[in-house]
């Protein structure tokens, strides 16, 4: 027999398993009025009102409904409710600008948009005419007692496109189907062996690869989510402690954050041989790694991904071999990208480029044959890392593409260069990412002007006005000229060798 998998599975067995539970509890301070707490049978009934309300609309099956939202339960809710009726959500980066999001919603042909009231002004400048302020009229955006009209799941459907910065002036559109979703969420949960016991912290953007899958897994096997709408070390360490957290992910950036927070916090650290957390999105220093086991108590895990792997491709968890370890040695192990997660075939290219199979790859990008094509030639995935494997592990060692991650999100270099081109005296700029403690890796502009006397302040201001605040260079240099190939290409890795001089990996 098949079934299709379809996100709606994880739904289901949480409403007949655990439908008094709590399921969600909101972030209390939002500009939205926090919707419940919602147990299973409250959260399923919402999330059919909310697919009902898209019926009422006329979106069809495989329309879009684009959302840019901080962290919300009613965020979570559109998973469910779009996703699981045949719809396909498409998550917007609420740090973008206008123009930016623009983009997206119009590449993407979003019938609907869904927003914070934090970006509603920003929203209203796109004048998309069905938009909708998230938390203004629950009772018509969530209603309950609906039944929507029934979908037969299909697991080669598109739930999702997450838009994603690449080696493209302009973003890509990531189409993640059912079954991308379904399998990544179950093998995550496997390795992290999510349970009814879990209480997870959303300390990682929803947006970004749809919160890795947690929204699915953890539902699936009748965890609580506990909403976090900013994060703040210290306002970290008090939900953990107040919600009794066991499990959270997030960037590198993140842990350090909760470290200095850690540091005047006055009386045990919550969660101390309870809390599991996961990060990825850069490579975390081991001393980092160290001090999460010693200072936090908590258990670190690395995974390795990208959005276009929905996202997990590694998982590094200490395993019982380590145990005889010190603190040192295994933070050294854990360092490493990881293993491959079950049904993940790994290799690298004679050029060391870390190519992948695995059923969580994406089916295409929206709307992009070429780079479709590009991104999965020859029967692999090509990630654009650097890498090598040793004894079945995955260290990333460089970045073949011309990505900066800076605190976990992606930036494209050619996109910061194009906008700031677009300054009158600019007349050459190269972007790129130099090491940084707090967020791995910094925007770096390296200028050329046409002579006039220009301000790094005047090039930010600038940059503020077309770029998300996390694209805008934190660091600008001015040069007189900048190097380049025969054919007149910046070379890059010459640009950047000074800054990185020194280090074994050419990634932070
Ligand atoms: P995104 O598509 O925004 O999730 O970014 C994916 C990129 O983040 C990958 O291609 C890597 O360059 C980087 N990345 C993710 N996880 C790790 C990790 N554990 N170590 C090093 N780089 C990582």
């Amino acid at each position: 027999m098949e079934r299709p998998l379809s996100i709606n599975d994880f739904l289901r067995r949480a409403v007949q398993v655990y439908p008094d539970r709590v399921a969600v509890v909101d972030e209390p301070d939002q500009p939205a009025p926090p919707i419940g707490p919602l147990t299973w049978a409250g959260f399923d009934d919402r999330a059919k009102g909310h697919a009902a309300w898209l019926d009422d609309l006329g979106v069809a099956v495989g329309g879009r409904v684009a959302i840019i939202s901080q962290n919300s339960a009613r965020m979570l809710l559109s998973f469910y409710g779009c996703c699981g009726s045949g719809r396909v959500l498409v998550p917007i980066n609420f740090r973008l600008v206008e123009e930016e999001v623009a983009y997206i919603v119009e590449h993407s042909g979003a019938e609907v948009l869904l927003v914070d009231p934090e970006l509603a002004d920003l929203a209203a400048g796109l004048g998309h005419p069905r938009t909708f302020v998230l938390g203004d009229d629950d009772d018509l955006l969530y209603p309950t007692g609906r039944t929507p009209a029934p979908w037969v799941p299909d697991e080669r459907a598109t739930a999702t496109i997450n838009y994603t910065s690449g080696t493209t002036a302009r973003p890509k559109g990531v189409q993640l189907t059912h079954r991308n979703l379904w399998v990544n969420a179950v093998t995550f949960s496997l390795h992290l062996g999510v349970s009814d016991r879990d209480v997870y912290l959303h300390t990682l953007p929803l947006f970004h690869v749809n919160g890795w899958g947690m929204p699915f897994g953890l539902t699936g096997m009748g965890g609580r989510h506990v909403v976090l709408r900013k994060v703040d070390g210290a306002e970290i360490l008090r939900r953990i402690e107040d919600e009794g957290v066991t499990l959270l992910c997030g960037a590198p950036a993140v842990i350090t954050m909760v470290l200095e927070a850690a540091a005047t916090w006055e009386g045990p650290i919550p969660g101390r041989d309870r809390v599991r957390v996961v990060v990825a999105g850069a490579p975390p220093p081991t001393t980092t790694i160290e001090a999460v086991e010693l200072e936090l108590g908590w258990e670190f895990i690395q995974i390795y991904g990208l959005t276009e792997t929905s996202p997990v491709l590694t998982v590094n968890r200490s395993r019982a071999e380590y145990d005889e370890l010190t603190t040192h040695e295994r933070a050294r192990l854990l360092g490493r990208a990881g293993a491959p997660s079950l049904s993940t075939e790994l290799s690298v290219s004679p050029d060391g480029e870390v190519l992948a199979r695995s059923n969580t790859v994406l089916s295409s990008y929206w709307d992009n044959p070429a780079a479709t094509e590009e991104a999965l030639s020859d029967g692999w995935f090509h990630t654009g890392d650097g890498g090598t494997i040793e004894d079945g592990y995955l260290t990333i060692t460089d970045r073949k593409k011309d990505v900066i991650i800076s605190g976990g999100e992606n930036v494209s270099s050619i996109e910061v260069e194009d906008a700031l081109l677009h300054h009158p005296h600019i007349r050459e700029v190269a972007v790129i990412g130099i090491p940084d403690e707090r967020w791995g890796e910094l925007v770096t502009a390296l200028v050329v002007t046409d002579g006039t006397d220009l301000g790094a302040d005047e090039i930010i201001t600038f940059a503020r006005e077309h770029l998300g605040g996390y694209k805008i260079p934190r660091r600008i240099e001015f040069r007189d000229e900048l190097a380049r190939t025969a054919t007149g290409k910046l070379q890059k890795a010459k640009l950047r060798e000074p800054f990185w001089a020194g280090r074994e990996r050419k990634v932070h």
